[in-house]
C-alpha cells in the first residue's frame, strides 16, 4: 500500500452537529458505525456552491472518504446515504431531532464504537421522519439510550435492600439510579413518591421493543410525569459527569477554605 492510502480512511455516520471554524470551514461531530463518535474538519463548505455541504447537514447519515489530519481528521468526500429530508419540514421533529444528537453527543466518548448505538439513532431519526408520536419515540430512545450508556435505572428490585417491588407507591432516587420500596425510601429528602402507573410505564419502555411502545395510549398527566422523570434523570446523570461541574465545586471548595 502507498503512503497516500494509508492516511486515508472511510466510515458511514450520521452528523450529530456542527460549528464554524475561520471563514470557510466547519467541524463536524459525527456519530459512525466503524469508530463511534469522531470530531471531522469539513474545509471550504461555507463557500457557495461546495459540493459537499448537503451531505454534511446534522442529521445526515453519509459515507466520508477522510484524510489524517495534524489536529483534525479532514473529510475529503461525502455521500448521503439518507438525508431524513421530512425532520427538516416540521419544526417540533427538527426539534426533537437536536435533543436527540445532543444526549448522544453528551452521552458517547470520542472514538468508542458502539453499532447498537449508532443503530439507535438512525432508527430514531427514521421515525422522526414518519407517523409516529415523537413523544414515544423519544422516550423509548431516551431509555434505550441510558442502557447503552450504563445507567439503566433501576425499576424491578429495590435498589436499597433488593427485595422485589410491590405495585403500590415506591420511590424513585435520583442519586441511587432507580426505585426505592416504601421502607427505604420514605423519609429521604432525595426519593420522591413512585405511582404505581408512572412506574408501569418505565418498565414498559425500558423491556417492551418499539413496536409496542408506539402503540401506548397515555393520559396527558401520566405522559407529563414520565416525561419529566426520565428528563430529570438524564440530567443529574449528565451533570454528575460534567467536567465543568467538578471544576466549579473543586474552585468552590478552594474558595471555602481560603476564605
Ligand atoms: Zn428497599
Amino acid at each position: 500500500m502507498d503512503q497516500r492510502r494509508q492516511r486515508l480512511y472511510r466510515v458511514e455516520g450520521i452528523v450529530l452537529r456542527h460549528s464554524d471554524i475561520g471563514e470557510a470551514d466547519r467541524l463536524l461531530t459525527v456519530f459512525t458505525v466503524e469508530r463511534g463518535k469522531l470530531r471531522l474538519l469539513a474545509k471550504g463548505v461555507r463557500k457557495i456552491l461546495s459540493r459537499k455541504a448537503g451531505h454534511i447537514e446534522p442529521f445526515t447519515y453519509s459515507t466520508f472518504l477522510v484524510a489524517k489530519g495534524r489536529t483534525w481528521d479532514i473529510i475529503t468526500q461525502a455521500d448521503t446515504i439518507e438525508a431524513y429530508r421530512a425532520l427538516r419540514q416540521d419544526l417540533l421533529r427538527t426539534t426533537y431531532a437536536y435533543y436527540v444528537a445532543e444526549l448522544v453527543d453528551r452521552f458517547t466518548e470520542e472514538d468508542d464504537a458502539s453499532r447498537p448505538t449508532f443503530d439507535l439513532i438512525r432508527d430514531t431519526l427514521s421515525r422522526l421522519c414518519g407517523e409516529d408520536d415523537p413523544y414515544l419515540i423519544v422516550r423509548f430512545f431516551e431509555m434505550r439510550l441510558l442502557s447503552l450508556a450504563g445507567y439503566q435505572p433501576q425499576l424491578f428490585v429495590c435498589v436499597r435492600c433488593r427485595a422485589d417491588l410491590e405495585p403500590v407507591t415506591n420511590y424513585f432516587s435520583l442519586a441511587d439510579g432507580g426505585v426505592l420500596c416504601p421502607r427505604c425510601g420514605e423519609g429521604i429528602p432525595q426519593a420522591e413518591p413512585l405511582p404505581v402507573n408512572t412506574l408501569k410505564v418505565l418498565r414498559f419502555i425500558q423491556t417492551r421493543e418499539y413496536d409496542w411502545v408506539r402503540r401506548l395510549n397515555l393520559k396527558p398527566e401520566l405522559r407529563a410525569e414520565v416525561e419529566r422523570l426520565l428528563y430529570r434523570y438524564i440530567v443529574y446523570v449528565l451533570e454528575r459527569n460534567l467536567r465543568s461541574v467538578d471544576f466549579l465545586w473543586k474552585l468552590r471548595r478552594q474558595m471555602e477554605q481560603a476564605a
